[in-house]
């Protein structure tokens, strides 16, 4: 079963309509197959507007991603939703466009590139996570450690003995 395909042979008859439609679909039906996108549903509302010469589709895409925080590799994700408009035409005579095959309008290809592109990368728990301490390798969002403290100790005394010398 697929529900993102359209047939729009009704539509295609009259430029200048304008239909919405929402669609749902999974991860899985879409043969998706990426760490950050767990299997679940994928929800697409679109509007399309018919032209002469084939239909732009309009709207977004939304689905749950999943990944690990940069800093301190919790868990991290959630839904997210990515803006998509494409244009699909029976004849292709624009090179960005998608083909448009007997009067279906497969949607599968528009939602897979939206949701693979726009996946969110490298991102943090919060925007203050304190991450792991690069000296000693301890979660600082649980243990502070007292490495910073003594990186600076260091350069004071490093700053100290200079005076020294200087004298
Ligand atoms: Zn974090
Ligand atoms: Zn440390």
């Amino acid at each position: 079963m697929n529900s993102l395909i359209l047939n729009v042979a009704e539509l295609l008859r009259k430029p200048g309509t304008e239909r919405a439609f929402q669609l749902e679909s999974t991860i899985e039906a879409l043969g998706i197959i990426e760490v950050r996108l767990p299997p679940g549903a994928v929800r697409v509302n679109v509007r399309l507007d018919v032209l002469s010469d084939g239909v732009v589709v309009a709207g977004t895409v939304h689905a749950i991603w999943k990944g690990e925080c940069r800093r301190c590799l919790s868990p991290v994700g959630g839904p997210f939703e990515v803006p998509v408009q494409e244009i699909y035409q029976s004849k292709v005579t624009n090179p960005d466009a998608f083909p448009l095959e007997r009067d279906q309008l497969d949607l599968r290809p528009m939602v897979r590139e939206a949701l693979l592109l726009d996946t969110p990368v490298a991102p943090i728990c919060r925007e203050d996570c304190a991450g792991f301490c690069p000296v000693c390798g301890a979660d600082r969002n649980l243990t502070p450690c007292t490495c910073v403290a003594e990186v600076r100790d260091e350069r004071w005394s490093a700053l100290d003995t200079l005076r020294d010398e200087s004298r």
